[in-house]
């Protein structure tokens, strides 16, 4: 879980449990923009 930077409100951070890609995104991300797999958000806003 290390070489993540610090969570930015407007974006959220999804790892793909396939490959381990992360992305980036502004918007709900469903699966790997590399390979298809299911993908998890990681950058779960703290309340
Ligand atoms: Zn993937």
């Amino acid at each position: 879980m290390d070489g993540i930077d610090p969570y930015r409100p407007d974006e959220s951070v999804y790892e793909c449990v396939e490959c381990n890609g992360r992305f980036r995104t502004n918007d709900h991300l469903s699966s790997c923009e590399g390979c298809g797999g299911d993908v998890q958000n990681i950058a779960v806003p703290r309340e």
